[in-house]
């Protein structure tokens, strides 16, 4: 069960399709593993689709957005829950699945340090890159901040930041203000998939000689 999650802002984005692809799949995968984020996008959704029906035949008027919310409030409680949930005994949420075919040892992994590692997924995104990051157990990241923003679902194991421990499904963000240094639990290697934006791309022809230098 998820403790830290996508704030509403994020669902309503992803309810209305806004998402850039890498973040729209992170999204997805919560929402597999979180009851509560499920509820609160359908409720998006279905606002979404209200008021396109509503605005074809009458004028939006003030009132209307809080009576079509009461009403959702009220669809919502009475029906079952339709969103498919996560197999058992496969640790791979479904969003991610046609990248991750069979099993996270089976990718390509390439080495930051012999204790993390990385595999960049080719997610077809012009705004971000996606990769997953392993942190063998017990081992931390060097202390970084970040340039832009840069978000983190934790796919297995847990890892703790500070004061925070955060568990599979967990969505945290991480920005520019922060600075940290997560360290994956003694019990297991930690996965997570790390949505970050893309690094800057140097054009021209030396910048482009130069581009597999920068990171
Ligand atoms: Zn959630």
């Amino acid at each position: 069960m998820a403790n830290y999650h996508p704030n509403n802002e994020f669902l309503m984005s992803f309810a209305a399709g806004q998402l850039s692809n890498s973040l729209g799949i992170m999204i997805a995968c919560h929402l597999e593993q979180c009851e509560q984020c499920r509820r609160q996008t359908s409720k998006y959704e279905a606002l979404g689709g209200e008021i396109l029906a509503s605005i074809e035949s009458q004028k939006v008027s003030p009132d209307l957005i809080s009576q079509i919310m009461d009403k959702i409030d009220h669809q919502a409680d009475s029906k079952p829950d339709t969103m498919p949930t996560a197999a058992k005994n496969y640790d791979i949420p479904r969003p991610l699945r046609r990248f991750v075919p069979d099993n996270f040892d089976d990718l390509k992994w390439s080495g930051m340090s012999r204790n993390i590692r990385e595999y960049t997924i080719d997610i077809d995104d012009s705004e971000y890159t996606a990769k997953f990051y392993k942190i063998k157990a017990g081992k931390e990241l060097p202390q970084h901040t970040h340039e832009g923003s840069e978000f983190t679902m934790v796919m297995a194991g847990s890892f703790s930041d500070r004061t925070c421990h955060y568990h599979r499904g967990d969505f945290i963000l991480a920005d520019e203000q922060t600075v940290h240094q997560p360290r994956a639990s003694m019990d297991g290697d930690c996965i997570c998939f790390a949505v970050m934006d893309a690094p800057l791309k140097m054009t021209g022809f030396f910048g482009r000689m130069l581009n597999p230098f920068m990171r």
